[in-house]
Formats: C-alpha cells, sequence, structure tokens
C-alpha cells in the first residue's frame, strides 16, 4: 500500500505538466484500487471541470463544468469531505451529465483535494456494480488526494503562468514593506532539460564552461555521498555515488564533452544527451532500467543547474531584479549586489529569520511563504511586488504598471519627510527623549549602515564577517572589522553582541547538525563550548576597542546565570592576556545580556548583579513565548509580537529592569514598528535599537505623540485579548492623530 501509494506520488510529482500529472493520476489510481473509472475534477472559479478521466467518456475533458450546488462531485468539494455510496443514483444530489456518459456506474467514493484550506479539485473512482467502496480503499483514496494536493497546487499554478492572458497574482506574508517593479529571476527553480540548440562560437571555452559545471556537480554529490555516508543512510548514499560515477568521462560526462566537440554550446549538449538518453532507456522493457531515466534526467538539470546559475558570489545581473528563491539564506542576500536587488520572494522563511532582517536593513521589499512561486515558471517574467499587501502580480497591464510607478513615488515623498527629520532628537510632545540606535552587521559593507541621526548602534551582530569566510576569522581579521565599525560610529556608542551562529545562520565551514536549531546550540552555548574561538572574539573587540569608551559587549542566547559567570570570567581572562602580553591600556567594556530566553525575565534581579545592562531580542522571545518556530512559514500567522502575553512579558521585563536599576532597551525588530515603538515608549524603554529603514519613520512618528497618551493606550491594549484587537486599537489612535500613513 505504501509503496503503491509512493509510485503514485512520485509520478505524478515528476510530470511536467497538470494535464500529464492528472492523466497518470487516474491512470494509476484505477489500477492501484482495481477499479472500472478514475476521473479527476478541477476547481475554477467555482466550477469544477472534468480534468482527466480512465473510465468516462474522453472527449468530456475540459467541457464538462458544473457548478458547486450540482452533483455528488461538488458536494464533496462543497462539504470538504470524503462521499462514499454504493448506489450513487440514489442520493438526492446525484445528477446524471449526460456527456460523461457515467450511465453505467453504481458505486460512488470520492475526496475532496485540499491544500492549505482551498479545496483545488475532487478525486472520483467508480464502479458498475452497486457495493460500498470498503473502508480501506476510502482511506487510500483520501489519502492519496491528502498526498497529492500540493504538487497538484504547483502544477496547476504553473499552468495558470504558462497559459497566462491577463495578470495573475501570488499571495504571501509581507516580511519587508514596499513596491517593486521589475523582471523576476529565479534561482534554484526547476531547470528544464529541454534547453534550446545553440551552436558555440569558441568549443574550447565551451569545453571549459562544462568541464567546471561538471566538476562543481561532481562536488556537490560527493558532498551528499559522505552526509548521508556519515548518517548511515547507506541507499541515498548510494545513489548519489551512483550519480556521480555517471559523470565519468566513460559515461555521461564523456557524452557531454563530445557533443560540444561537435560544435554545441555546453546547455544544449547536456540537454541533446539527455533526452537522448532518456528517450533510450524510457523505451527499455526491463523496469530498472527503464528507472535509470530519471537519473539521467536529475544529472542533466543539476549540470545545467551548474552552467545556468553558476555560483551565487558571481551572480551580477544586468538590471535590478526581483529575487525569487525557495528560502533565502543570509549569506546569499548578503552577497547580491545590492543595486541590483530590487525585491524578494521566498518559499519559505518567517517574518523574523534573519533573511527577513536583512531585506528590512537593506530596505527591499520582500515577501515570504509563496508557496511553491519557484515551480511557477515566472523567470523572466515582469512582475509588481506589492509586499506590503503580501501579493505579487505576474505579468502586469500597462496601467497597473503605470499605478504602482505612482505608489513608488508617493512612498518616496513620505520617506522624504521623515528623513528631513532624522537629525532632530526622537523627543516625544511631551518632553520624554527616547534615543534610537541602530541595528547592523547584516550588511557586509559597514560605513553604509552608520545612518546619520542614531544615537549609536545598539546591536552589532558579528554573524556576517564570520559567515562571508571560507574559516573562523583570525584575530587580527576581525579586529580589522570592528575598528571599522567603531570608526564609522564616530565616537557614539556600538553594542557589540559576540557570535550568535546556529539557528537560521549557519557557517559554510562549521557545519551544526540539528533537529530543532533554535533551541539547540547557538549564541553563547556555542561561544562557552569553544572557549578558544570565543577567547579570540572577546580579545578582537577589546583591541578594537582599545583605550575607547564606546564598546559595549552583548552576550546572545543566554539562559542560565551560569553561563553569564563563565562568559564574565572568559573576558577577565582576555583581559588580563592583552593586559600582560601588550601591556596595553585597556578599558574594561560594559557588559550586557540579550533578554530573549523567558526564563530570563524571571532573574532579573541576578542578572542585574552580574551585568551592567539587557537588551530585549524581541524575536527570539517571541518566538520562545509562543512556541512558534520564526522561521517557519506554516506557522508564521501565529508568530505575533503583538500578542497580549508578549506584550505583558515586555511590559513587566521593563518594569522589572527599572526596579533593580539595570539599563535597558530593545533590539528585537518589535522596536523599529512604528506600533511596535509606541507601545514600547508606553511600557517605558527609553533605548530602540532598529535597521536603518526603520530610524527615521519611529523618529518622525515619536515627535508627533504624546507619552502620557501612549500609557493610557497601552492600558487598554494589555486588556485586549488577541494582536490583532491590539493592531485594530493602536491603528485607531494613530487614525486620531492622523498618522495612520506611517503604517505604510
Ligand atoms: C532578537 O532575537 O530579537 C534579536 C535581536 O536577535 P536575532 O534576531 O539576531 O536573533
Ligand atoms: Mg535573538
Amino acid at each position: 500500500m505504501l509503496n503503491t501509494l509512493r509510485d503514485i506520488t512520485q509520478a505524478v510529482a515528476a510530470a511536467h505538466t497538470l494535464e500529464l500529472a492528472l492523466e497518470l493520476l487516474v491512470a494509476q489510481t484505477k489500477a492501484a484500487m482495481d477499479t472500472q473509472c478514475c476521473s479527476i475534477y478541477i476547481l475554477e472559479q467555482q466550477e469544477l471541470i472534468l480534468s482527466a478521466t480512465d473510465g468516462l467518456e474522453k472527449s468530456a475533458v475540459g467541457r464538462v463544468k458544473m457548478p458547486l450546488s450540482e452533483g455528488l462531485v461538488g458536494l464533496v468539494a462543497e462539504r470538504e469531505e470524503a462521499i462514499n455510496l454504493a448506489d450513487a443514483r440514489k442520493h438526492p444530489r446525484f445528477k446524471l451529465f449526460p456527456e460523461v456518459a457515467e450511465e453505467e456506474y453504481r458505486a460512488f467514493l470520492a475526496a475532496p483535494i485540499i491544500y492549505q484550506k482551498q479545496v483545488l479539485g475532487v478525486i472520483v473512482v467508480q464502479q458498475a456494480s452497486a457495493r460500498q467502496f470498503n473502508e480501506g480503499e476510502e482511506a487510500f483514496l483520501m489519502t492519496l488526494a491528502a498526498q497529492l494536493a500540493m504538487a497538484i497546487s504547483g502544477l496547476k499554478r504553473r499552468a495558470d503562468v504558462q497559459g497566462l492572458e491577463q495578470q495573475i497574482l501570488f499571495n504571501g506574508t509581507c516580511a519587508s514593506t514596499g513596491i517593486a517593479i521589475a523582471h523576476a529571476l529565479v534561482l534554484g527553480g526547476e531547470i528544464p532539460l529541454e534547453q534550446p540548440e545553440l551552436r558555440a562560437a569558441d568549443t574550447v571555452a565551451e569545453l571549459l564552461r562544462l568541464r567546471t559545471a561538471i566538476g562543481r556537480s561532481r562536488d556537490a554529490l560527493s558532498a551528499l555521498a559522505q552526509k548521508f555516508d556519515g548518517e548511515q543512510d547507506e541507499e541515498l548514499s548510494s545513489i548519489f555515488s551512483a550519480l556521480l560515477s555517471l559523470l565519468d568521462e566513460a559515461s555521461l560526462g564523456g557524452e557531454y564533452a563530445r557533443e560540444v566537440s561537435l560544435g554545441w554550446r555546453a546547455e544544449s549538449a547536456v540537454s541533446r544527451v539527455s533526452l537522448r538518453c532518456i528517450a533510450q532507456f524510457s523505451a527499455m522493457e526491463d523496469a530498472y532500467l527503464k528507472e535509470r531515466a530519471s537519473d539521467i534526467r536529475e544529472l542533466g538539470q543539476r549540470v545545467l543547474r551548474q552552467l545556468i546559475e553558476p555560483g551565487r558570489v558571481t551572480l551580477e545581473p544586468d538590471k535590478p531584479v526581483i529575487l525569487v528563491v525557495r528560502e533565502a539564506d543570509t549569506g546569499l542576500l548578503a552577497e547580491f549586489p545590492r543595486q541590483k536587488l530590487a525585491g524578494l520572494v521566498t518559499e519559505l522563511g518567517g517574518v523574523n529569520s534573519h533573511a527577513a532582517i536583512l531585506a528590512r536593513a537593506l530596505d527591499v521589499p520582500a515577501m515570504i511563504g509563496v508557496d511553491q512561486v519557484t515551480q511557477a515558471g515566472l523567470d523572466q517574467k515582469l512582475v509588481v511586488l506589492n509586499a506590503s499587501r503580501g501579493q505579487l502580480l505576474v505579468s502586469p497591464t500597462p496601467s497597473v504598471v503605470d499605478e504602482y510607478r505612482n505608489l513608488i513615488s508617493a512612498q518616496r515623498a513620505l520617506q522624504r519627510r521623515y528623513a528631513s527629520e532624522l537629525n532632530e532628537p526622537a523627543l516625544t510632545l511631551d518632553g520624554h527623549r527616547v534615543h534610537l540606535f541602530l541595528n547592523a552587521g547584516l550588511l557586509s559593507g559597514v560605513a553604509s549602515e552608520i545612518a546619520d541621526g542614531a544615537d549609536g548602534i545598539g546591536l552589532y551582530r558579528t554573524e556576517i564577517p564570520f559567515m562571508l569566510q571560507q574559516r573562523f576569522p583570525s584575530e587580527s581579521e576581525q579586529i580589522k572589522v570592528y575598528r571599522q565599525v567603531l570608526q564609522a560610529a564616530a565616537n557614539k556608542p556600538v553594542v557589540m553582541r559576540t557570535l550568535d551562529v546556529g539557528g537560521d545562520k549557519p557557517l559554510p565551514y562549521f557545519p551544526i547538525k540539528e533537529e530543532n536549531p533554535f533551541l539547540g546550540w547557538r549564541g553563547v552555548r556555542l561561544s562557552l563550548d569553544h572557549p578558544e574561538l570565543f577567547l579570540v572574539q572577546l580579545r578582537a573587540m577589546l583591541q578594537a576597542a582599545a583605550d575607547g569608551e564606546q564598546l559595549k559587549i552583548l552576550l546572545p542566547m543566554v539562559s542560565h546565570l551560569d553561563e553569564i559567570d563563565q562568559a564574565l570570567a572568559y573576558l577577565e581572562q582576555a583581559f588580563n592576556e592583552l593586559r600582560t602580553d601588550f601591556n596595553a591600556q585597556l578599558k574594561r567594556p560594559p557588559i550586557g545580556v540579550m533578554l530573549e530566553v523567558p526564563a530570563l525575565l524571571y532573574q532579573l534581579q541576578e542578572v542585574a548583579a552580574r551585568v551592567d545592562f539587557v537588551s530585549v531580542g524581541s524575536n527570539d522571545l517571541t518566538q520562545y513565548l509562543l512556541a512558534v518556530d520564526r522561521n517557519n512559514p506554516r506557522v508564521s500567522s501565529l508568530f505575533d509580537s503583538y500578542h497580549p502575553g508578549v506584550l505583558r512579558a515586555l511590559h513587566a521585563a521593563a518594569r522589572d529592569c527599572q526596579s533593580h536599576g539595570l539599563a535597558v532597551s530593545v533590539c528585537g525588530e518589535l522596536a523599529g514598528e512604528p506600533m511596535g515603538a509606541l507601545l514600547l515608549v508606553a511600557m517605558g524603554y527609553r533605548e530602540l535599537s532598529m535597521s536603518q529603514g526603520s530610524l527615521a519613520k519611529v523618529n518622525y512618528l515619536l515627535r508627533r505623540v504624546e507619552c502620557h497618551e501612549l500609557e493610557q493606550l497601552l492600558e487598554l491594549v494589555l486588556q485586549m485579548s488577541s494582536g490583532y484587537e491590539v493592531r485594530e486599537l493602536v491603528r485607531e489612535y494613530l487614525s486620531s492623530r492622523e498618522l495612520s500613513s506611517i503604517l505604510d
């Protein structure tokens, strides 16, 4: 049973068109269930269209359309549940559609195909004899429908884009506000094996390209083989080893090269060889050899990917693009040329994933959680990304493009207005001064991140300089980077956070494989387990700061007081070593911890006895308080820093820090959101650290509100029962002050 299910789902998922997928599905399901008829109806604009059948009249495919309110198939879609009838004719909703010629069938079993709460269609099996399908058969059809829903939804999207006569819309979640109009560049999407047949201008150069691509594919495959070997997964390891040997000169690798020698471009050569071999293998009788066709396809696509998307660092499109990727890792974004990045769309990731934070730091409109968007054939298509609304319009009409151009200019005008006050202090109308700091470190260039008008750097994430290297940066390399940061901040304070890798920030040269990376070896945990690395970082920070007053050191992911004690001991050790080794005149910098693990909220008195300040990491605090992975799009609607429970925790933290005389700031994303900043100021926070894109806006806003009004608002907010109600209340307040345009 499991094998049959797997065979059907694999065959459907491998099909390149919706039509083919559905045909395979009905034929294989009919055979697997040993019935006389299997059909599938796809829902389009409230009508169910017969889209493939094995057993009904073929000519009715695409022609028979039934509204949801009619017939048994409509009832399945309407009720969103399976129906199993021994004799369909006896059911009051039975309706005969003469074109499909189903008169002979009586037994009827149908299951809805539902993906992400949306009915995509209905799969039906029928039989002439009046008998009830048994429970096992019913469960099989339902499992099949559930397993295939994702593949069908992807193929349906792709068919919509390809048969495009009018603009179509994809929805997702906003990760960084703004609008962009540009062509899509899809990375990591499916590469079609069918490539145009083009002749090469220079055969020698082309052979070199091919060899490089084969070399890279070889490296990737042997890494995979080794990885699975290490994990004792012999089956997977041998699959990759087998693919690897196919790349040999005596095998497909040599075939590709021969075709290039005949004058073809490398892409055309790989495509020609692959298609030819697939045709030969598919025609074979032997089931094992037949299956090898899929290996040839996979290998061809791997080599083509290396030819078409060769390494991301060298990627430099001629015009700005909207990058469409399955998952944006921070490394990719940090390396991608900023002036060529108009927008970002991803399938995976959460609103507070580091890639999303980076997009905000870069001020690039970004939308996440757009299901299967890389498979939808968007590459090179003109798109409008309205990230603020969570919408991606493909092939927009000229009038829509004009409208969006006007919106973009209106937004730029607003931003200029906010920026015009950036050099004025963030002073509320009733005289409360709020200090605004910059979150930096996620960009590779430092100087560009130091905004005029910030009171300093409230969070310098040291991860990126580590992520862009091939190995741990040396002490002197780190000193250089930290010095640049301190200099760029021009005498203003800089809070440098020690390494916070792990979670969604992997180091390419220090892979960590964990079931639950956000609950795993992250931040200070890793530093304390590797004192040799931690000490180098501390020494580098101390030397970069020399005798200056600017530096403050911040420890991430602290969950136990003991970790603070150990870290302080290492700091002392680094400090003493430097004094002895270099007779250096050093100052002990203030030291703080991130308040991002909930347990620490209840130990603030003990924390206050150990460190000089705390910085609230609302991103992780929200993640851990709500038990919602900040990176998982399936649960991103549950990740809500405005959840009244989270707000109460933040409020209590502000009060407790005050009562223990512990300096506190907030450096999570909430501090840079207009609504979040208002609520935090109302709670008593006077230091907020945010990305550059938020500074001017938050400053402008705080200069137009009264703190005592915000405190009244907070009282109401804390009585609300959901994040939604909280936002509505703050929105109303902003409207009443004619400030709602700040919400974009
Ligand atoms: C946070 O958790 O809020 C924070 C600022 O740190 P990071 O986003 O880097 O985990
Ligand atoms: Mg954090």
